[in-house]
């Protein structure tokens, strides 16, 4: 091919660029446009982060199913010991940005849906709530959708400013894709435009096939500056990060595997067990709930393995510090921060040059999620090589 004059490409590149700023501009103001495909709503209204963005990564990938615009809800926050006591509801871009999801699928934010579409388009008396017969017949007349009793429900829905009119009850279908065609039957857009669900359309924990769409949830500019902050000032690389999930309501969680009720699955565990029941590895207390021998034979084994320079901690409750520092005299340096926002830990351990996980924890799941994406390493406490390596991946 002939080479063009070096100015024409300029000015093609320069013409291009432009283009994109426009069709940028184009794109945003159809944000807010209404869809006739229809929408989704629910609440995030079980769980606190980690089982949140699980629900979220499965109710993306139903909207998709169904071909609908997925009103992107605010992640709920629990305030309940400090101020201000009630729920926060933080939106999604807080901690996420909202473009990079437009690549797998249309979304848009719940708080843009409901300032700029539902007052047109969703007005007050045709607010229509979805549920199953079942969860109705928990509701005093017994055909009511239960979507705003009891906490968390009533605090989303009236944050969101809603009130909803009716109930429409469904019966016979799951959220699994075996039943797409029964869905898009059973409510058309065109006579069922907003479907409002009292809790996501997914499961818990997210199933395998959706574990991928953790690369469209990318942190906002603010979690990284802040995450990068704390990274630049007191971490030397490379750092191992682990996760301590030792609270209390966690000991009580991991109580039940010694009653022997659980089985390999147990929240969270199918990341580290596998995912088929049928050659699950099992489920040990130290990949739930490690002691400190566990958490001291874990990081030193790792912190050996990479030339660790620094160990960050990010812990529910104790961090253990001074224990893990006594491992290693003033060679390695233990950080561990009582973040204001979870999300920071979440970052730091994401950008870590390994990680050491909870296997039980979704908070520790979005971390493995996100670093499988970047093709990071990381491991589990109780369980230091979780993946049997694949054929394909030895080739
Ligand atoms: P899971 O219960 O471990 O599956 O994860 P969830 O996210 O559903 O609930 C645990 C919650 O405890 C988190 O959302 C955080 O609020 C808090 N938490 C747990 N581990 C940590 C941690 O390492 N750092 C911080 N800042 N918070 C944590
Ligand atoms: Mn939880």
């Amino acid at each position: 091919m002939a080479a063009r004059p070096k100015h024409l490409k300029l000015f093609i590149v320069t013409y291009l660029h432009i283009s994109l700023i426009f069709l940028n501009v184009f794109m945003d103001a159809t944000d807010v446009t209404w869809d006739e495909n229809g929408y989704i709503l629910y609440c995030p209204c079980m769980g606190r982060f980690g089982n949140q963005v699980d629900h979220f990564l499965g109710s993306l990938a139903f909207a998709k199913m169904l071909n609908r615009t997925l009103a992107v809800p605010p992640w709920i926050v629990y305030r309940h010991h400090s101020p201000p006591f009630t729920n926060v509801h933080v939106p999604y871009s807080e901690y996420f940005q909202l473009e990079p999801l437009k690549q797998y699928h249309r979304v848009v934010s719940l708080e843009d849906f409901m300032e700029h579409l539902a007052p047109k388009h969703w007005p007050h008396g045709q607010r229509i709530a979805y549920c199953f017969e079942s969860a109705a017949h928990r509701s005093q007349d017994k055909k009511s959708c239960p979507m705003k009793d009891g906490n968390p429900f009533g605090p989303f829905w009236d944050h969101i400013g809603v009130d909803f009119d009716r109930s429409v009850l469904f019966g016979g279908l799951s959220f699994s894709s075996y039943y797409q065609p029964h869905w898009i039957k059973r409510f058309p857009p065109k006579e069922h435009p907003v479907l409002a669900l009292p809790g996501a359309p997914a499961q818990f924990p997210v199933l395998e096939e959706h574990i991928g769409l953790q690369q469209f949830v990318v942190w906002s500019d603010k979690i990284v500056q802040e995450g990068e902050g704390h990274i630049r000032n007191l971490l030397n690389r490379p750092y191992v990060g682990i996760h301590l999930r030792i609270g209390s309501d966690w000991q009580n969680a991991c109580k039940l595997l010694n009653a022997g009720d659980t089985g390999p699955h147990f929240m969270a565990s199918p990341q580290c067990v596998g995912y088929d029941r049928q050659t699950a590895l099992p489920l040990t207390m130290n990949m739930c709930l490690p002691d400190l021998t566990e958490i001291r034979r874990a990081v030193k084994l790792w912190v050996k393995n990479t030339g660790a320079q620094s160990v960050y901690i990010a812990t529910d409750s104790e961090s253990h510090t001074t224990e893990i520092q006594k491992l290693f005299k003033s060679k390695v340096k233990v950080v561990s921060l009582q973040p204001d926002t979870a999300q920071v830990d979440l970052y730091i351990l994401g950008q870590a040059d390994h990680f050491i996980g909870n296997c039980v924890s979704s908070f520790s799941a979005f971390v493995k999620r996100e670093r499988n994406i970047h093709g990071r390493p990381s491991s589990f406490f109780g369980l230091d090589y979780p993946e049997k390596k694949k054929r394909n991946e030895e080739l």
